[in-house]
């Protein structure tokens, strides 16, 4: 078994590591850190109040000391694989991820803070698992013998990226696209927006969401060049990203248009319902199968139905449909604490091990 830590297990994401990591098959939960105010305490004590699982939390986390996630000292010798959920300002989170890997560990963080970082992979892991052969780049340019670090992109994306990514991958290049999201409060962390600015509401900004949503698949679409990635801009995007009174679920209205030649409805359905990736093929144990789920009804997807769909690691689609200005419209949606953090970031460790960089 790997030996995990958690850095920010109090928060959502971190919440969501444990209850997805309970019973993992390789890897074992050993630390759990976060702020000053929770360390000291045992986890149970320390998430008393705020647990925010749909399942009860595993007794054999309840235990444990929470540390000071900001002394990495404290987590060497103990683990091997961190998991980085933090709610710090970007320039602490910059520097405390990189002393991780500075360490010796392998970190996979959830944090946006290192996404712009030209020798870091932003992973969704089926679709650019080659991504990781930078890794060992990465540790040649900043001297690291054995630690690296990996990232995995905004929660607002995945339920977008990998339908036009299956779209791609079938041979049909999209080269415009307007989504209008509508986030779940979750993906605020908690306690999140003030209930009365939520209740009967919906708010149209989300501080840096719509850059991020319209930058990072630039990234993730990108090659392994000369030590870094470099993005792949031949697909412009245009953001709306709104926060709306919704628990868990991220939901996206997408619409796209194809350069050259273009898929009939039949075909991108079929080409949705057929989709496998490396993941799948390599049976690991988050990879859902089916990825991509296509719901027939008009009504569909939902977040209230939709989101646990593949233990939430799978990708809801529907209302597929002709467009009058683009090509065609559609509607993602996936589980952002989840696909969009602890579940996605799992998945890429899983790769990460099946890889042989977890050794
Ligand atoms: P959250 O619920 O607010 O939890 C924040 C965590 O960070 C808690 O464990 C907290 O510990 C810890 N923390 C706060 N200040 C700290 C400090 N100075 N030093 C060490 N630890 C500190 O936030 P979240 O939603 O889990 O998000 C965590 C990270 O994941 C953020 O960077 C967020 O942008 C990213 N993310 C979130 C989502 C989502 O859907 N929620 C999705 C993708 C990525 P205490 O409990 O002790 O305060």
């Amino acid at each position: 078994m790997i030996k995990v830590g958690i850095l920010g297990a109090t928060g959502m994401v971190g919440q969501n590591y444990l209850r997805l990591l309970n019973n993992h098959p390789w890897f074992d939960v050993v630390y759990l850190a976060a702020s000053p105010n929770s360390a000291g305490k045992r986890y149970g004590e320390a998430v008393a109040g705020r647990w925010h699982m749909p399942t009860d939390l595993p007794g054999k986390f309840k235990d444990i000391i929470v540390e000071d996630a900001g002394i990495v000292e404290k987590a060497v010798g103990k683990c091997q694989l961190i998991f980085s959920a933090v709610e710090m300002d970007k320039k602490s989170i910059i520097a405390l991820e990189l002393e991780y890997a500075a360490k010796g560990f392998a970190v996979v963080s959830n944090n946006s803070a290192h996404r712009a970082t030209e020798d870091v992979p932003v992973m969704i892991p089926e679709i650019n698992p080659e991504h990781l052969d930078i890794i060992p780049q990465q540790q040649k340019q900043r001297g690291w013998q054995q630690g690296f670090l990996v990232v995995k992109p905004n929660c607002s994306i995945q339920s977008y990226m990998i339908p036009i990514y299956a779209l791609m991958k079938a041979g049909y290049q999209i080269d415009k696209m307007i989504v209008s999201t509508l986030q779940a409060v979750s993906g605020a962390g908690y306690p999140g927006p003030a209930s009365i600015d939520m209740i009967d509401n919906i708010i149209p900004f989300i501080s840096g969401e719509e850059e991020k949503s319209e930058v990072e698949p630039l990234k993730v679409f990108g090659k392994v060049k000369g030590g870094k990635i470099a993005p792949d801009e031949s697909i412009k995007i245009s953001a709306h990203c709104n926060r709306v009174a919704v628990t868990d679920g991220h939901t996206a209205c997408c619409s796209i248009q194809f350069a050259g030649k273009k898929p009939d409805a039949d075909e991108i359905i079929n080409i949705w319902r057929n989709f496998s990736a490396l993941p799948q093929e390599l049976k690991l144990p988050s990879a859902p199968v089916p990825t991509l789920i296509y719901r027939d009804e008009p009504n569909r997807p939902q977040p209230q139905k939709d989101r646990y769909a593949g233990n939430g690691m799978a990708i809801t689609v529907g209302r597929l449909r002709k467009c009058n200005v683009f090509d065609y419209r559609f509607i993602g949606l996936h589980h952002n604490t989840v696909r969009g953090a602890a579940g996605g970031s799992i998945l890429t460790a899983e790769l990460l091990k099946a890889r042989g960089y977890l050794k």
